[in-house]
Formats: structure tokens, sequence, C-alpha cells
């Protein structure tokens, strides 16, 4: 049998029709660059994450970076962070001149562990950003109580979490900004690059609408220095039809994801956890094994026709480009470290047989 680890074939041929009409309908109206879909997507979405704003941008990476030009995050400050985690969360820290401090993670959720965090603030520190790696939040009114004591803002890198939720809220809802990505791959994804920033704040969401825009607040009227950091409207109208469906594939997600946790009975490896009040959009399902069976336990997997995927094999702090930038070594975050060795993540989408998901977990538990 021939696994598809993220179907993303069956996920447009499900509606095909409605894909393709409206596509066309953009096409024909020749609407390219912030077409009706686009509004009309800004308001779903705010609603549906429970905000007053949505401002769509052009990729996760950009809805972070416009996230942290708003905040004004500049040279000399610092931002604390996961080192667990895909690079853009980093990357854009360091892109506006800030210094990322990262805090080792929860071996529970694999989320920044909160305890930790009070310990790398410093007078430079502006803000935190936590990510809800694999589709769940990390420990939010622990990270908040803390930001408001020491007078920190937050942005959630919320990526892999759009539409998870603690006690019914949602990710991406919570201060002072969230940010999400309409990658092909994640849970919510479009038909290419895409991303957009949530926020309850009137000023804050002007400036972030603003600074998408090459900071224009009038017709080559520039009041602050932004990026060209738009959504096309083709990638509105196709996320305008995913939105119809989006509750069902998270459900179909967390089918899996149950029917993995129930079935997946090998004492070699380790499954994931879902903390409680906490629901996961699980945009992947990653379990952890002995660093020395990781690449035999891959290619036993990929010799069945299953795909499988390191998410991540190498912690932000050890990256090339940060050493002689930052002063971090090997040792310095070393649950992060362990994890980074140890961890394989399965095929996860909604679109699989029953079938198909007995195959997989016979051939995990076969290993
Ligand atoms: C995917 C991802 C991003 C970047 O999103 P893009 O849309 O690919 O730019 C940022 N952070 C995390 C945690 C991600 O998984």
């Amino acid at each position: 049998m021939k696994i598809d680890f993220a179907n993303l074939n069956r996920a447009y041929a499900l509606h095909k029709e409605e894909f393709d009409s409206a596509m066309s309908e953009v096409v024909r109206a020749s609407n390219f660059i912030m077409g009706k879909a686009m509004y009309d997507l800004e308001e779903t979405l705010s609603r549906y994450v429970g905000v007053k704003h949505c401002i769509s941008c052009a990729s996760g990476t950009d809805a972070l970076l416009l996230a942290l030009m708003a905040l004004d995050i500049k040279q000399g400050d610092e931002v604390i962070t996961t080192p667990f985690t895909f690079f853009a969360t980093a990357e854009v820290i360091a892109l506006c001149g800030a210094t990322p401090v990262f805090v080792d993670i929860d071996l529970s959720d694999y989320n920044i562990d909160i305890q930790k965090i009070e310990s790398a603030i410093t007078p430079q520190t502006k803000a935190i950003m936590p990510v809800s790696l694999y589709g769940q939040m990390a420990d939010m009114p622990a990270l908040l109580a803390l930001a408001k004591k020491h007078g920190l803002k937050v942005i959630e890198d919320a990526a892999q979490s759009f539409g998870a939720t603690y006690s019914g809220q949602k990710s991406g809802s919570y201060r002072d900004v969230g940010c999400t990505s309409f990658f092909p791959a994640k849970p919510l994804g479009c038909f290419g690059d895409g991303g957009a920033v949530f926020t309850d704040d009137d000023l804050l969401a002007e400036k972030l609408r603003s600074l998408r825009v090459h900071g224009q607040t009038g017709r080559y009227i520039h009041k602050y220095v932004g990026i060209g950091g738009r959504l096309d409207t083709i990638q509105a109208t196709v996320l305008n039809v995913k939105m119809k469906y989006y509750e069902s594939d998270i459900k179909g997600r967390r089918r899996l994801a149950d029917y993995y946790n129930r079935h997946i009975e090998s004492s070699k490896v380790i499954k994931p956890f879902e903390k409680p009040s906490y629901t996961s959009v699980w945009a992947q399902y990653t379990l952890r094994i002995d660093p020395s069976q990781r690449d035999d336990f891959q290619a036993y997997l990929t010799s069945r026709g299953i795909p499988t995927a390191i998410h991540y094999p190498k912690p932000m702090h050890l990256q090339e480009c940060f050493q002689g930038v930052l002063a971090y070594r090997e040792g310095d975050f070393p649950i992060a470290e362990r994890v980074a060795k140890e961890v394989i993540s399965l095929p996860m989408n909604p679109y699989f047989t029953e079938e198909e998901k007995a195959y997989i977990v016979e051939a995990v538990n076969g290993f």
C-alpha cells in the first residue's frame, strides 16, 4: 500500500467543483489583489477565532514578522521563545534586529516550559513568543499571568494550531497577537502560501493593516516602513471554501489521532499527550523513539510505503546562522536537544480510509 502523508490531492478532489468555480470567479473578475474574497475571509476567520480583527497576509512567516513590527520589536530587544520549532519563529525575531532568547521545552507537550521562562527575563525582554507545536497550545493561563506580571507582550505562533482550544477558547485569540499559517500542509491550508494575524486591539489592527501594504496609510503615503505582505485573492477564495468544511476536517484529524492512540501498542514508541482542557488540531501526530532506532524505524516504514517526517531534527540554538551570533552551545537545552533526536511524525490528515489507518498502525506495531 502507498500512503500519502498529507493527502492534499484528496482535499482538493473532495470539493473540486467548488474550488474550481470559486477560483474561476476570481480570475473572471480579475480582482487578484485584496479582492472581496479576502475581506470575506477575514470576517469569517475573526468570527471563528473569536477576536475583533483578522489581518490576512502572505504567509505564516509574514504574520509573525508583521506582529513583531506592529509591536515595535527592534534592535536591543529580546524575545523569549522555544528552541524546538520551525525556523521561521526564531528567524523573524532576528530579522527585526532583536535577539531570540531560548527557553527549554516541557517533555509532556514539547512546548516552551513556562516554569523556566522567568529566569530568562531581563530588562531588555519585550515579548514572549510561545509556539503551539503540533497543534496544541502551551500552558496559556500560566504564560499569560507571567507576561502580565512582567509587562511583556505575547505573540502566539499558532501556525500549527488554527482551531485548537483551551477551555473552549481558540488558539490565536490570546493577547496580544496570534499568528497562523495557511501553508498547504498546515491543518487549514490553501493552494500556496498564506497566513493571518489576529488581535482584539483596534490600534494594533490598524497598524498591522498598514504594515501589510508597505506601511501605507493612503495611496503612496507611508507612515511606517512595512512589507509587501498581502494574501492573494485566489488563496482567500480557496480558504473560504475550505472554512466550510474545517470543523469536520478537525474532527477527522482528531479521530485519526484517537485511533493511533488506541491502537498503537508498540513498547518502542512514546505517544503524544493531549493536556486536559486542551484540544489539539493534530497538525502532526508525533511519536518518540530511542535515537538509536529512529533511522531504522523510519526506513522500515518507508519500505512499507508509509512516509514519515522529523519535526524538527535540529533545535534553533544549534543552527549555523546563530553560531557566533547568539551565545549558545550544545547542552544548553537538554530536553529540546534530546527530543529533536527522538521525534518522528506519522502521516496525518482527515482523509484516510479505515483500511489505510489499520495498515499504518499494523506497520508501527510490527516494528
Ligand atoms: C509553518 C510554520 C511557520 C511559517 O509559516 P509559513 O506559512 O510557512 O511561512 C511558522 N511557525 C511554525 C511553528 C510553523 O509550523
